[in-house]
């Protein structure tokens, strides 16, 4: 029996057919498909500038560093989210401060933002849960009043949108990042990207992509053609040539795997309608999801039978997945002094968690095939 995973990349004979090129050509990285790339990004999103990374975490990563976060500062992020979007906080030796979500959406609840700002906060990380987008004008609000940074980890929701602004448009926020792991919207294998509008902070991202290290600004003092300066301590997180010609021909095809995503959504919703078990994902009347994820939420009677029901899933060939065990719980991060009990909505959130196959290369026979086992393995409690 053949699983249908929870996500799959979607590639094609374009992108095959592109990266040959680049394999033959005489820049294998740092080549000019990369510039390609970041002002395709820059077109999709509106954004003005694009640095284009080795990963998400990347991304995240400098998007921190070029945002000022250090050691004794705190940021704010969801606690119902990938790793990586907490790790990076402590990548810059500050402290993750995690505040609770709202219970429908999945996302940082606005609400409670406030209370867990103090006179050290300097940034707040909104996460885009399964691609339905924060409400950004609330947390714009907020971080405005205290004079707080606003990154979003947009890793689920590229082709998203907050009202009319496309994810990555920066319309409310400083920063946004994106990854562009075979899971997610569009691929490079491993890949992420930094967007923003500031010129101040992209010739940070910049630098901090490579070493940080400029050669822009010496053109015309008395050094040769040789000269380089490293101002501040970068990495190497750059995405090779034969990455971005993937991405770009990726990209091409972006409004065909939302409006999959979508569609495919649509038709669980209309399947699960009024069922007695789970909730399905809503859109709030703010967004247009691109729907990363499907996460079926079950109702209070069904919770202790959660993980009976994602094994039976499995053995039926679902490849179901929980998203997300969320970040403080994690032995890591318990030595660190944090405590269940901290988001009891992020708590209640992840043990009622099951995301069910969404990916736009599903056939809908797949659909049809999810559907009837998710309905059996219910009825069968
Ligand atoms: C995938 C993901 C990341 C990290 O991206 P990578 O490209 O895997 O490093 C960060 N945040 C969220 C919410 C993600 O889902």
């Amino acid at each position: 029996m053949k699983t249908i995973p929870y996500s799959r990349q979607n590639i094609n004979k374009n992108d095959i057919k592109e990266v040959i090129k680049v394999l033959g050509s005489d820049f294998l990285t740092q080549g000019p498909k990369l510039k390609e790339f970041e002002i395709s990004l820059c077109k999709y999103t509106g954004a003005s500038y694009a640095v284009a990374v080795s990963s998400g975490t990347a991304a995240l990563h400098i998007a921190c560093l070029a945002a000022g976060i250090k050691p004794g500062d705190e940021a704010i992020t969801s606690p119902l989210t990938f790793l990586a979007s907490a790790n990076c906080i402590l990548y810059c030796g500050a402290d993750p401060i995690f505040s609770d979500i709202e219970p429908d959406t999945g996302n940082i609840d606005p609400v409670g933002l406030e209370k867990n700002i103090s006179k050290r906060s300097k940034v707040i990380i909104p996460v885009h849960f399964a691609g339905h987008p924060c409400d950004l004008k609330a947390i714009r609000k907020i971080a405005k009043k205290y004079g707080l940074t606003v990154i979003e980890d947009a890793a689920h929701s590229l082709g998203a949108k907050y009202k009319n602004s496309k994810i990555g448009s920066g319309e409310y926020s400083d920063i946004t990042i994106l990854s562009f792991h075979p899971v997610k919207h569009i691929t490079t294998g491993e890949g992420g990207a930094v967007l923003t509008n500031s010129k101040l902070l992209y010739d940070k991202l910049i630098m901090l992509r490579s070493h940080g290290v400029t050669k822009e600004k010496f053109n015309n003092v008395p050094h040769g053609g040789w000269y380089y300066e490293m101002q501040l301590l970068g990495y190497n997180y750059r995405l090779t040539n034969i990455q971005s010609a993937l991405g770009i021909s990726q990209l091409k095809r972006i409004e065909y795997f939302v409006k999959r995503r979508r569609n495919i959504a649509q038709r669980y919703n209309e399947a699960f309608l009024n069922n007695p078990y789970f909730y399905t994902p809503e859109e709030k009347d703010y967004a247009y999801s691109s729907y990363h994820l499907y996460p079926l939420r079950l109702k209070k009677e069904y919770i202790s039978m959660r993980s009976r029901i994602f094994d039976g899933l499995r053995r039926c060939g679902l490849g179901v997945q929980v998203h997300y065990i969320p970040v403080y719980l994690q032995p890591y991060y318990s030595g660190l002094g944090f405590k269940k009990g901290l988001c009891p909505k992020a708590e209640g959130f992840y043990f009622s968690e099951i995301s069910i196959p969404l990916f736009p290369g599903m056939k809908n026979s797949e659909v049809d095939t999810v559907i009837g086992n998710v309905r059996r393995a219910f009825s069968r409690l």
